[in-house]
């Protein structure tokens, strides 16, 4: 855990008590300050005060008294509209933090020549396999590293400073919004696409919220940006014309004079300024698809601005795990081959895993975004046939009507089962039932680990119904 000294001696309100509310309680606590916990939610509160947290009504309570409120960021900070506790601190002057905030003021007291190095990581998707990966290769490569942040571990429930460690942070565009102070002496923003708009006032405050991963960036720091999207590119050119910090651009799409690129899966170092040997990543099985030689690159200049050589940093790239619920291949029943993609929570994502895997029976829906899967039609031709689950099963029905034959499948069980006895049925070589449900998870699962694992457990089934069959 992360001590805070910040607000030592001092009344801080906390909002908001998840896993990191907790984590951020106890950091303050442990500095010294006054904490005033709440959450709406009792079962919450309850898990809080196990934990020793003190609890106070918030809405009880005169504002003017509190240094700050650290707010969760799950609870709304600006829009649609703000809480109501984040009107009431901002009518009497109280900063309204988040945890992030709270790491980066314990960071700021280190002199600058011992402060812990910061990378940071953000972008619409592609955030926590890049983090991972940047963690994992530091890691191979012998460094004191710690990853968290919007992955895993809540920030200040990791371990606590010192001038060698190297934190790798998920920032979430909500982290961003309220960490004023965060310095990242590497800042990764990957692409932006449309996706929680309506926490954001729209696209501009959307992009907004990832150009602050920059702020506080000075000389000396990295700025690497995925330019393949029209508005990462425009931020890219925008940075390099402030010339306030080093910008490294990275694609997956076109050669660089200068950056990082990943083309038909040889990567392209030029981030001096000259091209150097194109090497083949595609040793990295765990990372398969255009997007994620997008990740490949980033972590790749990342590790590169942090120092490690080129051969240590590829070697370690090549022998990443991947994540669970991100492309995972969860193995084959009679040749037909099972990809659990559900944390692909909206179109862009699902898009890169059709492209990885053309040819796919495609489990596809649950709680839809805006933008649905009309985007997606340009790629419709690919896939053999869709099976739609969950609340999006009508509209996207509407969307595939005379383009894409589909089944409405409703649920997990009856789309795996349909999926796969059609995929078998195809006598296709390499056949792929792809789970990537461009959705949200909400209705019907907890969270998009939930899903995933419905799904693969449903794949278990199969085997079950079969039982001469093993799935491998
Ligand atoms: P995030 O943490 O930003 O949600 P993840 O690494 O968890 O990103 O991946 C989420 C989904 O997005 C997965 O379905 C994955 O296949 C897809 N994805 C991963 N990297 C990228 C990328 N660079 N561009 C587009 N989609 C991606």
């Amino acid at each position: 855990m992360i001590p805070v000294r910040s607000f030592e001696g001092k009344d801080v309100a906390v909002f908001g008590l998840g896993r990191s509310g907790i984590a951020t309680c106890k950091a303050l606590m442990a500095g010294g300050a006054r904490v005033c916990a709440w959450d709406d939610n009792e079962s919450a509160r309850k898990a809080a005060e196990d934990a020793g947290v003190p609890m106070v009504d918030l809405n009880r309570r005169d504002w003017q008294m509190f240094a700050a409120l650290v707010l969760s960021p799950g609870i709304p900070f600006r829009f649609p509209e703000p809480h109501r506790f984040v009107r009431l601190a901002q009518m009497v002057g109280v900063p309204v933090i988040g945890d992030m905030e709270l790491f980066a003021r314990a960071l700021n007291e280190f002199k600058s020549v011992d402060r812990p190095r910061i990378v940071g990581i953000t972008g619409t998707n592609g955030k926590s396999t890049t983090t991972a990966l940047i963690g994992h290769v530091l890691k191979v490569c012998g460094k004191d590293v710690r990853v968290g942040g919007n992955i895993g571990v809540g920030v200040l429930d990791l371990e606590k400073l010192h001038s060698e460690a190297i934190y790798v942070l998920e920032l979430s565009s909500y982290q961003l919004d309220l960490a004023e102070s965060l310095h990242c002496d590497v800042a990764v923003m990957l692409n932006i696409s449309p996706d929680h708009l309506s926490r954001h006032g729209g696209m501009d405050g959307y992009v907004g919220a990832k150009r602050r991963i920059f702020r506080n960036q000075g000389p000396d720091d990295y700025a690497i940006i995925g330019v393949d999207d029209i508005r990462s590119g425009v931020m890219s050119t925008q940075l390099t014309s402030e010339g306030l910090r080093r910008v490294i651009p990275i694609s997956a799409e076109y050669g660089l004079g200068r950056g990082v690129a990943v083309l038909e899966g040889m990567l392209q170092d030029s981030m001096a300024g000259r091209a150097e040997h194109p090497v083949d990543i595609r040793t990295a099985k765990a990372l398969p698809g255009r997007h994620n030689h997008q990740n490949i690159a980033a972590a790749y200049a990342a590790c590169r601005a942090l120092g490690l050589d080129p051969p240590d940093i590829l070697a370690a790239i090549g022998t990443f795990p991947g994540l669970p619920h991100r492309l995972e291949n969860i193995g084959a029943i009679d040749g037909v081959r099972f990809i659990n993609d559900s944390k692909a929570t909206n179109a862009q994502a699902a898009e890169q895993a059709i492209r990885a895997f053309p040819n796919a029976w495609w489990i596809v829906g649950g709680r839809p975004k805006e933008e649905g899967i009309d985007d997606l039609a340009p790629l419709f031709g690919q896939i053999r046939k869709a099976y739609l689950i969950g609340e999006s099963t009508e509209a996207f029905a509407r969307t595939l009507t005379g383009k894409l034959e589909h089944s409405k499948c409703r649920t997990m069980d009856v789309a795996v089962l349909q999926a796969f006895e059609d995929a078998r049925a195809s006598g296709v070589e390499g056949a792929v039932v792809l789970f990537s449900p461009a959705c949200a998870s909400f209705d019907q699962y907890r969270d998009f680990e939930q899903r995933g694992l419905a799904f693969r457990q449903e794949a278990a089934n199969l085997v079950k119904r079969r039982s001469s069959t093993e799935i491998a």
